[in-house]
């Protein structure tokens, strides 16, 4: 048996004991050591997916490969591992053409399948990613998210003398918009919480748009934007503030459909991106963590133990609160 969290109904999280599950053919069972919440539990967590209950949450994690399934190779016991926990089919013509975040047949581990919120998790081996031995757990632990961001760049890469604006400067604007100043764009962050904008600064946003500034005297002002906030408001927002001819990645999903000012978007000639989770970005990721030039360290804002996790998911939204490790070991 082994301990996990299990989303019952929305908004009830319970720890229980639960049989652990065995890695079939060309799975990996693994002993997870630490987890990390992100903004999709959260959404889970009210009940936002719709999927079947009970699930156990938690897709970002590093842990130890405790057990093989047969036809496994390349990967030994033991090995500390991250997860990619999005499962795509591998055969449809949107994976064949190496679209496979967009696979309409893609598994979510911790949403679809049993997650990370546990003492073990199964996952397919094909997902699993060796962590090398200079990374930190609590570095390598942001593999994930930052592989959204290094995505997002990949939609459309600021360059040298791009006007950027962050758009929401929570844990996944704060990822892109290091590795925006990375190419050496001029980044512009805006958010309504004064110490998500004082992490922004610190982190190398040349200039902060807050609540007190006015919002109308930056209309028309920047090249790139990178929509993170997912606000309902938002989308309407960086239409507005987009330059003529700027470009709009948009990385969060707000769940539901809101109106935009159209007219804009053809008079500015604006081009709209959406970009969904990585598809190949976790190599390149864990490079980035390994090199240093990602600061994570202002981003940990708590550690957790599992019988907290339901404090944690509710506490989510708190904008002192970033990204909050779950300790499972
Ligand atoms: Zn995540
Ligand atoms: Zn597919």
């Amino acid at each position: 048996m082994m301990k996990a969290a299990l989303l019952i109904e929305p908004r009830k999280l319970v720890i229980e004991d639960v049989p652990t599950p065995e890695p079939g053919p060309k799975d990996v069972l693994i002993r997870i050591i630490l987890g990390g919440i992100c903004g999709s539990d959260h959404t889970l967590y009210h009940g936002g997916f719709g999927v079947p209950l009970p699930v156990i949450p938690g897709h970002e994690a590093i842990g130890r490969i405790e057990k093989i399934g047969e036809g496994v190779t390349g990967l030994a016991v033991g090995q500390r591992v991250t997860i990619q926990p999005n499962f795509s089919c591998g055969s449809c013509t949107l994976c064949l053409a190496g679209h496979k975040n967009i696979c309409p047949s893609k598994v979510r581990l911790g949403v679809d399948k049993n997650g990370v919120f546990a003492e073990f998790a199964v996952v397919p081996a094909d997902y699993v990613w060796p962590v090398p031995d200079n990374i930190e757990d609590e570095v390598a632990v942001f593999t994930e998210p930052l592989s959204v961001a290094v995505h997002a760049m990949k939609i459309w890469e600021p360059r040298k003398g791009e006007r950027t604006l962050i758009f929401g400067a929570g844990i996944m604007g704060l990822l892109a918009l290091q590795l925006a100043v990375l190419r050496c764009a001029e980044v512009s962050a805006c958010d309504l919480a004064e110490t998500r904008l004082a992490m922004a600064a610190q982190l190398g946003a040349s200039r902060t748009i807050g609540p007190g500034d006015s919002f109308e005297s930056y209309y028309n002002s920047f090249d790139v934007i990178y929509e993170t906030s997912g606000a309902p408001a938002a989308l309407e927002q960086v239409i507005r503030l987009a330059a003529p001819k700027g470009k709009i990645v948009i990385l969060s999903l707000p769940g539901k459909d809101h109106p935009v000012p159209t007219d804009l978007i053809v008079r500015k000639e604006l081009q709209i991106m959406g970009s969904l989770i990585y598809t190949n970005e976790f190599p390149e990721s864990m490079d980035i963590l390994k090199s240093g030039k990602i600061k994570t360290d202002l981003l940990n804002t708590g550690k957790l133990s599992l019988n907290e996790l339901d404090n944690g998911l509710r506490e989510f939204a708190s904008p002192e609160r970033m990204k909050m490790l779950v300790e499972i070991k």
